[in-house]
């Protein structure tokens, strides 16, 4: 049975509020006496949500008085914002707090947090206890608000503190967050995920779904649009099941015609959209819009009925592809990614040749693809698995396949002027800029520092596997 949902109360806020306070005027003594603020590094791992997240308690520790830097050395504050949804993820979180050790012993007065999804999960909670005892705070996704009570407590000399989660609160709203872009910004809609695919830990960390009241979402998207954002996604494991559990005759479409309604010069994403109740509706509502982003990610997960059926994801090849044809048919221009499992455990040959010829008919313009994962606890955990050397050979030629496609779908782009959101210098050549197509294309142009988070009409001259390369008209 659903778990109910507990909205954060304003009081709950109001005393997060209050703790927030507490921390400052320490932090602000500290400042005085040593003459130096204490530093905040914030270390994310894993999706979107995640990095809204991060945004709050970013948020949250500045105005408890830190401020932030990079260097995690310098800091008196650590956050470790973790990702549970493959081994990797999880290594990689445990390897950089193991880095993190020698810091606390040049400085014990610095404060490590772990939080996020992989330490909702039993086993992490143990290793944390035992293997890491440097860690000072941890705590799950769904209480992040409860960050300055817990670093209050533990400066005012509190033992350790294990508050994994509870996996009922709401949105922590009325609570501060620092965006990381001025232009772009993550907007939760909803949290946890209903649907228990037999291979995917996010339904046991993340809880079951909740979403936000329609008017907090849209009033923090016009003020976002207001502050002259002009890349706005709206988030949640889901987004097609928002307003489900609140019972109200509201869904995602009805909010998504609802935002399209403000003024402004601005596009709105979404992500991500389960294929089985991605509706008419929704489609129709994006075609019609001024403002929604004319990009669809629908995960196909595979192109197999029976791995299908066995990843518990409630709708075949058939139905996929006949919402990708309706996409397509309303919005011709729709640029389209999935994501791609390869290795599942009942994934035989012929399933994983249906995979091939299912991206061969779908034509993605691009898809994230992950060898599957063992997550322990879930179905497919306990089910025979598939040797890695198959998985790495299934990934490859996958991969090999994909960017045949995409380089023909980007090549299609040659000559046409495309507008695109200047995002700033490129990271691997400071005399490029790039930006992105309301489809999420990659685009490299001149340097213009002026058009930095402004929409610039590009003219496509070569389009590539991964980007597309052009010059500003
Ligand atoms: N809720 C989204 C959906 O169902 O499309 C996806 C959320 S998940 C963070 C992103 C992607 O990670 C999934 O679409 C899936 O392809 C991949 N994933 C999830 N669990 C996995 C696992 N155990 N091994 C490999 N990939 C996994
Ligand atoms: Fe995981 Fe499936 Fe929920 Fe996506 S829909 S978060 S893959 S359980």
């Amino acid at each position: 049975m659903a778990e109910a949902s507990k909205a954060l109360s304003p009081l709950d806020a109001k005393r997060q509020i209050e703790y927030m306070e507490r921390v400052f005027s320490l932090n602000e003594k500290h400042a005085i006496d040593m003459g130096l603020r204490r530093k905040v590094f914030v270390l994310t791992l894993g999706c979107q949500q995640n990095e809204a997240d991060s945004e709050r308690l970013l948020g949250m520790a500045l105005k408890m008085g830190y401020e932030k830097t990079e260097v995690p050395d310098d800091a008196s504050l650590i956050i470790v914002n973790t990702c549970a949804i493959r081994e990797h993820a999880e290594k990689r979180a445990l390897s950089l707090v193991g880095q993190y050790k020698h810091i606390k012993a040049k400085n014990p007065e610095l404060i490590i947090v772990v939080c996020g999804c992989m330490v909702v999960q039993e086993h992490r909670v143990n290793d944390i206890k035992h293997r890491y005892p440097y860690v000072d705070i941890l705590f799950g996704p769904s209480l992040i608000h409860k960050m300055p009570e817990h670093i209050y407590n533990r400066m005012s000399g509190s033992k350790r503190i294990f508050d994994p989660d509870d996996k009922i609160y709401t949105f922590a709203e009325g609570l501060p967050v620092c965006r990381e872009s001025s232009f772009k910004a993550w907007v939760s809609i909803m949290y946890g995920c209903n649907n228990f695919c037999s291979y995917c830990i996010v339904p046991y960390v993340r809880g079951r779904e909740r979403s936000r009241k329609r008017e907090d979402v849209i009033n923090e998207v016009r003020e976002l649009v207001e502050k002259g954002y002009k890349d706005i996604t709206l988030l949640g494991q889901n987004v097609n099941s928002y307003g489900v559990d609140s019972g109200f005759d509201y869904d995602f479409a009805d909010l998504l015609s609802d935002i399209d309604k403000i003024e402004g010069d601005y596009i709105i994403h979404f992500m991500t959209s389960h294929p089985k109740n991605a509706s008419k509706k929704l489609i129709d509502v994006m075609a019609d819009s001024k403002h929604v982003a004319r990009h669809f990610h629908l995960p196909m997960q595979s192109g197999s009925d029976s791995v299908l059926r066995a990843m518990n994801r409630r709708y075949d090849f058939e139905k996929y592809i006949g919402i990708l044809d309706y996409i397509r048919e309303k919005m011709p221009e729709c640029t389209v990614s999935s994501d791609i499992i390869v290795g599942f455990p009942t994934e035989t040959d012929k399933d994983f040749e249906d995979t091939l010829a299912a991206l061969e008919r779908a034509r993605f313009d691009m898809i994230y693809s992950f060898q599957y994962s063992p997550r322990k606890g879930t179905p497919a955990a306990e089910m025979v698995q598939i040797e890695q050397s198959v998985k790495q050979e299934r990934f490859d030629r996958m991969l090999a396949l994909q960017n045949s496609i995409s380089l023909e779908n980007n090549k299609k782009t040659e000559g046409k002027t495309l507008r695109v959101l200047c995002e700033g210098e490129s990271k691997n050549n400071t005399d490029t800029y790039f930006g992105r197509t309301e489809g999420g294309k990659i685009v490299f142009f001149e340097p213009c520092p002026e058009n930095i988070g402004k929409f610039v009409d590009v003219n496509i001259e070569r389009g590539d596997t991964f980007a597309l390369y052009g010059k500003i008209i």
